[in-house]
């Protein structure tokens, strides 16, 4: 019987575009992993480390890069930000299914890795909101950042959604349910290509 290897999701979007909730449920239901992050922010109320970040100071993100454990990293809103190699590439030769949270400069870098394994297995989603006074309405709503942040993120947000047309796919988000009905059917037509069996 053939097997296959794992597909790694990159899931781009502005904060507020439902991304990180489309990509923790689908590893909450068990159909892929998680790649935890490390970052230099500080974690915000009720996330813990380890589950929604690997929480690092400066100089630890530093060493790591230097000793290359990173598959990418990038400033974003003026922390760092990147992934582990060891939270994704023993997945995929495992035929383990890997989801990715990542800004838009994290999915250029993967994108054009030379990793044969990487390339094989990527798959990049744009998650984007309907309209800007959604996206507003979104961020507003969150409740867990000041007026100044949420000015920053809504600037940064619409400077990320120009990068939408470099992605393979997008959904225009609606509801949850409409969103992950969506987001299921991508990994389910992903799972069937053929360059991604391994014949005995
Ligand atoms: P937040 O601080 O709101 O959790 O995330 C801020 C941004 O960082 C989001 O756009 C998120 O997708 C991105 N991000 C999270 N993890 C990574 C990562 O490992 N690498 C990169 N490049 N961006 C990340």
């Amino acid at each position: 019987m053939a097997s296959r290897t794992g597909i790694l999701l990159l899931v781009s979007g502005p904060s507020g575009s439902g991304k990180t909730t489309l990509c923790r449920r689908v590893a909450d239901e068990g159909e892929a992993v998680y790649s935890t992050s490390c970052t230099t922010r500080p974690a915000r109320d009720g996330e813990k480390n380890g589950h929604d970040y690997h929480f690092l100071t400066r100089e630890e993100f530093t060493q790591r890069v230097e000793a290359g454990e990173f598959l990418e990293h990038a400033e974003v809103h003026g922390n760092y930000y990147g992934t582990l190699k060891s939270e994704v590439l023993e997945h995929l030769a495992a035929g383990v299914d890997v989801v990715m949270d990542i800004d838009v400069q994290g999915a250029e870098l993967v994108r054009t890795c030379d990793d044969p394994a990487i390339q094989n297995a990527l798959v990049d989603l744009f998650v984007m909101p309907p309209s800007e006074d959604e996206l507003l309405q979104r961020l507003t709503g969150r409740g867990t950042d000041s007026d100044e942040v949420i000015e920053l993120r809504m600037k940064n947000a619409l400077e990320e959604i120009s990068y939408w047309p470099k992605y393979s796919y997008r959904i225009i988000s609606l509801t949850r349910e409409e969103d992950y009905s969506k987001f299921k059917s991508l990994l389910t037509a992903e799972r069937m290509r053929i360059s991604r069996l391994q014949t005995p």
